[in-house]
């Protein structure tokens, strides 16, 4: 687990259970030092989850929170009165739940709200992260984690010191082909992985203005972005963190992508011997993955758009059925804090992923060097 303790993490969880049991939480809340909220949270059927940053990706999220089945949305942050009435009413959102960027410390008194799902723009990962943390409330923060591995590492001590649950937004996980693959790496099913490749983008147009393009917002460009799907792909494929880095950046439009990258191509090194080669671009459509085995191959494409995913492998077309990502994803971290069961893409993945963007442009920077990893294990 490196530096990071899971140890108030486990006793949390113990808590949950035994309340599960029927152990008087009185008793356990007077013993146990843990967020306020726990001895609540554990009677209830149903988590509450405030999203702060109503943009695209928050609409997205609003829509699935109505097919959850095991948490909803209960609670809206916003720094614009206007989407407050709007979303309020559309959503059936009492006033008292909806907040704005300075208020929003007030919701440590509210028992709706379980969990803050943090959607903003890169920048404010980690203030708000931090401050739901420390209002006690569960954190889902979405991708990529923080501007880099300084303010990831200051997230999960901030969710550890305040003993509350931290997940990742990356909705594949919860994904039947994402999992299939994943399955293929766990249970050797067509030997060895040999070869990865796999690509992420879209082609990015609009407002020059826009913070993806600034890099004090978005940290970075399509790595910070796209790329993290592809080195994700990269990892669950042959499920195994990589040792080595080296990478290129390209610029077709230097005027338009002035402060961050607009296309970049990595090799990562896994320590079997397999290696993926993959690329991200904010100036192309590529949305794929391909896997080389001992004994056959995997194509995923679409690989990490929002569906339907579409699959084949060399015994023949996969078929599974079309979910909502993001409410499974959302399902899948209230059963972790309901359930106890396993937090599927914790704070420490979203990390070990910056460790890799890091040294990604570490490598950029020298050329194209070969960059030794030295990942967080989790
Ligand atoms: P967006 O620009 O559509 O929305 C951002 C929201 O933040 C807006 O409501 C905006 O008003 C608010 N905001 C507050 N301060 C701001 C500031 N200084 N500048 C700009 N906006 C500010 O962005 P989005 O596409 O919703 O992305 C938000 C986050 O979600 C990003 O971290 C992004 O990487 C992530 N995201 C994830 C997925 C996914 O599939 N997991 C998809 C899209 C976006």
């Amino acid at each position: 687990m490196g530096k990071f303790n899971l140890t108030q993490k486990i006793d949390r969880r113990t808590f949950s259970r035994q309340v599960g049991k029927g152990i008087g939480a009185a008793a356990i809340m007077s013993s146990l030092p843990f967020a306020c909220s726990s001895a609540a949270i554990a009677q209830k059927e149903k988590l509450g989850i405030a999203l702060v940053g109503l943009g695209y990706y928050g609409s997205i999220l609003a829509e699935s929170l109505q097919k959850t089945k095991i948490c909803e949305l209960k609670g809206l942050v916003t720094g614009t009165p206007s989407k407050a009435k709007l979303w309020g009413s559309k959503y059936n959102i009492p006033e008292k739940n909806i907040y704005n960027y300075q208020n929003f410390d007030d919701i440590a008194d509210n028992p709706d709200i379980d969990i803050v799902y943090v959607v903003l723009p890169n920048s404010m990962h980690k203030e708000f992260s931090i401050k739901a943390a420390k209002a006690g409330k569960h954190v889902i923060c979405e991708k990529p984690m923080a501007l880099n591995v300084k303010e990831c590492e200051e997230i999960i001590a901030a969710c550890n010191e305040a003993k509350v649950e931290l997940g990742m937004g990356y909705r594949m996980h919860s994904e039947p082909y994402t999992q299939e693959v994943k399955r293929f790496a766990k249970e050797n099913v067509f030997g060895k992985p040999h070869l990865v490749t796999s690509g992420s983008g879209y082609i990015m147009r609009g407002n020059p203005n826009q913070w993806r393009l600034k890099k004090d917002l978005a940290g970075g460009g399509a790595l910070m972005n796209m790329g993290v799907y592809s080195i994700q792909c990269a990892i669950y494929a042959t499920g195994e963190q990589p040792i080595a880095v080296s990478a290129q950046e390209f610029k077709t439009m230097p005027d338009y992508f002035k402060e961050v990258d607009e296309t970049i191509t990595i090799q990562l090194e896994f320590p079997s011997g397999c290696i993926a080669n993959l690329h991200t671009s904010h100036n192309a459509n590529i949305n794929d993955l391909y896997i080389t085995y001992e004994n056959g191959w995997c194509r995923l494409e679409p690989a990490h758009s929002y569906g339907p995913i579409q699959g084949e492998t060399s015994k023949g077309v996969m078929d599974f059925p079309v979910v909502n990502q993001q409410a499974e994803q959302m399902d899948d971290f209230a059963k972790h804090i309901l359930q106890d069961a396993p937090n599927l893409c914790p704070g420490e993945m979203g990390l070990r992923d910056m460790q890799i963007v890091e040294a990604i442009y570490k490598s950029i920077d020298a050329g194209g060097k070969r960059i030794a990893l030295d990942l967080i294990e989790f």
